[in-house]
């Protein structure tokens, strides 16, 4: 290992106890790889499934998917898809970033996620 990495993976090894204690819930680094907000609503790309993967809040997803237009996006992360036929969570092609419980990773199967791990995406505000 290198030096660098063995830095990065201190550092990542802290912020994720660092979240245990802070929130016990998601084993991750919950902070947007933009503009490092934290503790907000994160989304990432659906092939993403570790916590190394790309996280960012709604305004940096949206100027990441083209400038998407999320002006109309609710608190509970919801807006009107791009065909205008209904409501979604998505932002482009990045899905809500709902970690499994106590883990580092993403679930592949995005409609399964259970309903309390839904709650703990709910709670969190869209923006700070
Ligand atoms: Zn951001």
């Amino acid at each position: 290992m290198t030096v660098a990495a063995a830095v990065e993976d201190t550092i990542f090894r802290r912020a994720k106890r660092k979240r245990l204690r802070d929130h016990n819930y998601c084993n991750m680094t919950y902070q947007c790889c933009d503009c490092a907000v934290s503790d907000v609503k994160l989304w990432r790309a659906l092939f993403h499934r570790t916590s190394r993967g790309k996280l960012r809040c709604c305004d940096c997803a949206a100027k990441n998917q083209h400038h998407l237009d999320i002006h109309d996006m609710a608190e509970t992360g919801m807006h009107m898809n791009m065909n205008k036929t209904g409501m979604t969570d998505q932002i482009g092609c990045l899905v809500p970033a709902i970690p499994m419980k106590e883990s580092d990773a993403f679930s592949g199967d995005i409609q399964a996620y259970p309903e309390e791990d839904w709650a703990w995406w709910d709670r969190l505000p869209l923006r700070r």
